[in-house]
């Protein structure tokens, strides 16, 4: 941003834009307090002076552009429009929450106040401080929902003006109003700006996509204009006769819609029938009930155009939860086509437009009945979860966002909002977390169904419970409210937490047994060595399952006496076994209980991936939700604990990842056809003494199962010196090694020589 003085042309354009906002404060119903929104326009001016944005302008054009439109798109009174102007001034300026209280009073400071402080993003750098910024987001939101509409106008202003950033904040910014920003504008029955919002990501995210189906609408759009047209007319003729005062308009499907549906559905740029559909704006008399008009009218088009029996929507006898009332039927045109037609009267497309604020327009008020403020309750309810992963919460939120819904009944009548796919346990666990977790299935319309079973509008449900029923872990596949899965990630954690303690208590019991409890640390490492475990509390919580045995750990600790012989009867270069041990994510069942031969090399520590930009092995898990396999294109992202996560690039999750970790992600390769080890050297010195080579080779080969390459030593006045090549996969092994090596008495130094480079085999 350049301090410069604005021109003369400049202000004059600040000035037009400025009255054109008053135009748009005008026109909407309570207008009489345009001396606030002036002094609001001046003291931001003011507060701006002198900076300018990336795309050149005068800043102050921004906060204008923003409240118009929180005026003229949101339908907002002078409260949001001031809050509006005032936006970044906090943020960007020396002026304090106070001075804003000062000179515009309470409320006005209160937005501002929330907006400032959501206005890191959601995404910051860490995890940690996404949820903070989200959970400020929503509880502001709770407190003062403009405080989320102002933003979202600041967001939508952003994202008009996103050519102007750099690149890489362009897909940021974009992914980011993809990923929360559309959804939260959906949600507040924002339609039109929903749509713009998804738009605009989808032209900076895939600009060659968004590109090609823009060339492709333009392509034939006259005419598919004239076929609308000839569609249109009999419709027109007939509302006419019935004396209504109407808009009928074709609706064009956004570049975005049309990729989401060729995506969703599979199809080419072709197969998208629906490119059009038509909307009826209409002033309904007052005699009848809106409904019912709205149902004329549908019978009135259907005396003109057939109807498709399963695609009517009524909007009006239960609106959506963010308060869409409408009718959809679809109907098939003169040329076999099927046309999507919406009813809506004035003050229903209002609705649909502006959202919550043509609700206050219209009801004067919040009415408590409306699903947002039962869907604002709900997250409310998520963010008391003590569960503290970011990116559970953004997912879950999100669920709650997109899901559109079906309605269901309870026994007594209860009507209940669940997402599209609901299942029985699903709402089991809405009505209540003790019954979700005892259900067994419910009388579902009187006939009775599992649990699994997916729910339609409509339907009436009596749940079943038993006393000895407990959630499954596959029952995590089995609901979609974030309410049940949240509840049942708690019961899990909860479970995990007792069986890894009582696997930890039954282990250390053993050791107890074996009188080996000094050297605990080194038991661990063995027995999690042995099945392949990465973190000794996954082995514990098997071992409290009952999954894994106990049973290897004497042999392991206990040195047999032949074992280090056999080295010198073997050849040195040994080939390491190739056997394959997969990691085991948290709670997956071990399926592979059978001990693995002692001479055999657990090697759990295999690495068959390789990370750019690093030369050396480095710390990495395989993704519990997609599984990749060798062959699979992968890429990899690093979580906050510093390990890389390997997905596949197909990965349903990728997109959020990559929008989410930009800056973690690196690519990764298979390491095909040959396995990784390190040649590393070790020098020790001591006295040389009876059995003390025995017992370097009982820790190196038997105990840790080491190929050893090539072993030099030499024995002279009684001391001892020697270098140990062995074969490590990693440097954490290496450094066992010399710990352990180190704890023979006699030996007096043990360090490691050098790390030579990869050597394959
Ligand atoms: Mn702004």
């Amino acid at each position: 941003m350049n301090n410069t003085t604005t021109t003369d042309q400049e202000e004059l354009q600040i000035e037009q834009e400025f009255r054109a906002l008053l135009a748009d404060y005008a026109t909407t119903r309570r207008h009489q307090r345009e001396e606030i929104i002036i002094r609001a326009y001046h003291f931001a001016k003011q507060a701006h002076a002198g900076v300018r944005r990336r795309s050149g302008e005068p800043y102050i054009m921004h906060p204008i552009a923003v409240a118009r439109i929180v005026a003229r798109e949101i339908g907002l009174g002078s409260t949001s429009i001031c809050a509006a102007l005032l936006h970044d001034v906090v943020e960007d300026t020396d002026t304090t929450v106070e001075d804003i209280q000062a000179l515009f009073g309470e409320k006005i400071a209160h937005i501002v106040d929330g907006l400032t402080k959501i206005s890191g993003g959601i995404f910051g750098q860490q995890a940690s401080q996404q949820a903070e910024n989200f959970r400020k987001l929503i509880f502001t939101m709770s407190s003062d929902v403009r405080v989320v509409l102002v933003k979202i106008a600041d967001r939508l202003h952003n994202m008009r003006t996103l050519e102007f950033q750099p690149q890489e904040k362009q897909l940021k910014i974009a992914g980011e109003t993809q990923y929360i920003y559309a959804p939260l504008a959906y949600r507040l029955g924002l339609f039109p700006i929903k749509q713009e919002l998804e738009n605009l990501s989808f032209k900076y995210e895939h600009p060659e996509q968004y590109a090609e189906i823009c060339r492709r609408l333009q392509e034939n759009s006259n005419a598919r204009l004239e076929a609308f047209e000839r569609f249109a007319a009999p419709i027109r003729q007939k509302l006419t006769d019935m004396g209504y005062e109407f808009e009928l308009k074709a609706r064009i499907k956004t570049p975005y819609s049309v990729f989401k549906k060729m995506q969703d559905k599979n199809v080419s740029f072709e197969d998208v029938y629906d490119l059009i559909a038509a909307r009826i704006v209409f002033t309904p008399n007052t005699d009848r009930s809106e409904r019912e008009q709205c149902w004329g009218i549908y019978s009135a088009i259907t005396e003109i155009y057939r109807p498709h029996p399963e695609r009517i929507r009524d909007w009006i006898s239960t609106p959506k939860s963010n308060g869409y009332e409408a009718l959809h039927v679809t109907v098939m045109a003169q040329d076999g086509q099927w046309i999507e037609v919406q009813i809506r009267t004035v003050r229903m497309h209002e609705i649909a437009e502006k959202g919550l604020a043509a609700h206050w327009k219209y009801k004067m008020g919040i009415d408590d009945s409306t699903g947002l403020d039962q869907w604002i309750h709900q997250i409310r309810e998520l963010l008391k979860d003590p569960n503290p992963n970011a990116i559970d919460l953004l997912d879950n939120f999100k669920l709650n966002l997109f899901a559109s819904e079906i309605f269901v009944f309870t026994p007594q009548g209860e009507m209940m909002t669940l997402p599209l796919g609901a299942t029985v346990l699903d709402f089991a666990y809405q009505l209540h977390s003790k019954l979700g977790e005892q259900c067994i299935g419910a009388k579902v319309n009187h006939t009775l169904q599992p649990i699994d079973y997916k729910l339609q509008s409509g339907d009436q449900i009596e749940v079943i419970r038993s006393e000895n029923q407990r959630p499954q872990r596959d029952w995590l596949n089995q609901v979609v409210t974030s309410k049940a899965k949240s509840r049942l990630g708690n019961y899990f954690r909860r479970e995990e937490r007792d069986l890894t303690k009582l696997g930890e208590q039954l282990f250390d019991e053993e050791l107890q047994r074996l009188g080996k409890s000094e050297i605990r640390d080194m038991a661990i490492y063995r027995l999690s060595t042995y099945y392949g475990f990465r973190h000794p509390n996954h082995m514990f919580m098997q071992i409290g399952k009952g999954v894994v045995s106990l049973k290897p750990l004497e042999s392991l600790l206990v040195p047999s006496k032949k074992r280090w012989w056999q080295l010198f009867s073997n050849p040195l270069h040994k080939q390491p076994q190739q056997q394959q041990q997969q990691m085991l994510p948290l709670g997956d069942e071990v399926n592979d209980t059978q001990p693995i031969s002692a001479t055999q090399r657990p090697n759990q520590n295999l690495k068959h991936i390789i990370l750019s930009d690093f030369n050396r092995d480095v710390e990495y898990q395989l993704a519990p939700c997609c599984h990749p396999i060798p062959g699979d294109e992968v890429f990899a992202y690093r979580d906050e604990q510093g390990i890389y996560i390997v997905h596949k690039a197909t990965c349903k999750n990728a997109e959020r990842i990559k929008s989410n970790y930009g800056k973690r992600l690196c690519t990764a390769e298979w390491r095909m056809h040959h396995t990784l080890t390190f040649a590393e050297t070790i020098e020790m010195q001591g006295i040389d003494s009876k059995g003390l080579l025995v017992r370097i080779f009982e820790i190196i080969s038997n105990h840790f199962n080491c190929n050893l390459h090539e072993v030099k030593i030499t024995a002279r006045n009684g001391l001892f010196a020697g270098t140990f090549e062995l074969e490590v996969y990693d440097t954490e092994e290496i450094q066992l090694i010399c710990n352990e090596l180190g704890k023979i008495e006699e030996i007096n130094s043990v360090k490691r020589l050098s790390s030579s480079a990869n050597k394959s085999f």
